[in-house]
């Protein structure tokens, strides 16, 4: 087994602050042997850590930031999934890439050709020059006679898995897209919240008060958002835009802003007391950078904003691609008794968007 800096690690541990789950990582880092510290596969680890794949990922990106790990963005080539490309930084990349093996030109699908893995530093642990030379001769031998190498399995993290987690956003935010260009992503889910009865408590309480009312309600927002494995995007206005990289998480998420802002209200007056509205829809966005952030848009968003209009208060609204993807429908029993299907027609859009709407609480009704 390759020689391990302790002293290294250690200071590095204790600058990662009081986490339950450093002893693990450290144990890890000492003992696991050489290949499975190249590459490592978060499926493995969340089994042997009994933690969620999310929370890996989140201890992950916390090593990468206290230089305890590596992470690498890679462009897979999408005919021979060969690397296109290999990037230490987002920032680096670009939306179009070449693979010099089958000479095509490709545009980056954060989930589809996108991978990001993580290895140990090499000043924490040495490890052979062998194992990177043995992978890459791998993906050489298996393009050469099978015509492409495989990549893809459960153990592999997805470009969209970093981009969308919390920590990424938390620890590396200033890293982002260049200016010019966007990264696509297939499948996103964009949630829009918007609050009922504002404008009357503005004109009622005062801006002062009403915006500390405001103010609370993005926090409890904001949480629910980012407990259910979500980043809160930006606000605008009253509107909170989130987004999911698992629908079911979405759905959680909705009863969780909403049951936070119920028991909020418990303590509130009546004129004191707001109402959520919840839009939702599934489909492709583009990433970009704005304002030094990294914000989303197309028509996935328009449409997520749109439904999220159309709402009624207390109600979550869902386009159809959203209520159609796996686990959702499952995740809307227990809390909803019905749901109710109707045709919007939307501004700018030539055929009507088919919206789902559920009541989200008893006492609310359409
Ligand atoms: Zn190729």
């Amino acid at each position: 087994m390759s020689s391990t800096n302790k002293d290294r690690l250690d200071g590095a541990l204790k600058r990662f602050g009081s986490h339950p789950a450093i002893s693990k990582l450290r144990e890890f880092l000492l003992m696991a042997p050489d290949e499975e510290l190249f590459h490592i596969d978060p499926v493995r680890l969340a089994e042997q850590w009994n933690l969620r794949r999310q929370a890996v990922l989140e201890i992950l990106l916390r090593a990468v930031r206290f230089e305890i790990l590596g992470m690498e963005w890679i462009f897979h080539c999408p005919t021979c999934g060969g690397v296109a490309k290999e990037s230490l930084q987002l920032a680096h990349t670009h939306e179009h890439e070449f693979c010099p093996v089958c000479r095509v030109d490709f545009r980056n699908v954060l989930d589809e050709n996108v991978e990001v893995f993580f290895s140990v530093n090499l000043e924490i642990r040495n490890l052979p020059t062998s194992l990177r030379e043995e992978h890459e001769q791998q993906i050489i031998e298996d393009i050469a006679n099978n015509g492409r190498h495989v990549w893809r399995n459960g153990g592999t993290i997805k470009g969209v898995e970093i981009l969308n987690h919390p920590i990424f956003r938390e620890i590396f935010g200033g890293e982002t897209i260049p200016l010019d260009q966007s990264l696509e992503i297939r499948a996103a889910t964009v949630l829009f919240s918007d609050v009922t009865g504002s404008t009357a408590m503005y004109e009622r309480l005062g801006d002062a008060q009403a915006y500390r009312i405001i103010r609370n309600h993005f926090d409890l927002v904001f949480q629910a958002i980012g407990e259910h494995d979500g980043v809160p995007i930006k606000t605008i206005g009253d509107e909170v835009m989130g987004v999911f990289v698992d629908e079911v998480s979405a759905v959680r998420a909705a009863f969780a802003m909403q049951d936070a802002l119920s028991s909020s209200n418990e303590s509130r007056t009546d004129g004191e007391k707001l109402t959520l509205k919840i839009g939702v829809h599934r489909g492709p966005v583009i990433a970009v950078t704005l304002n030094d952030r990294i914000d989303y848009f197309g028509r996935t968003v328009n449409i997520a904003a749109r439904i999220q209009a159309v709402s009624g208060p207390g109600q979550l609204s869902m386009g159809e691609a959203f209520i159609r993807a796996p686990g959702v429908k499952e995740a809307l029993q227990g809390r909803v008794s019905r749901v109710k299907r109707g045709a919007v027609r939307m501004k700018g859009i030539d055929t009507p968007v088919q919206v789902y709407r559920a009541a989200m609480g008893q006492a609310e009704s359409f």
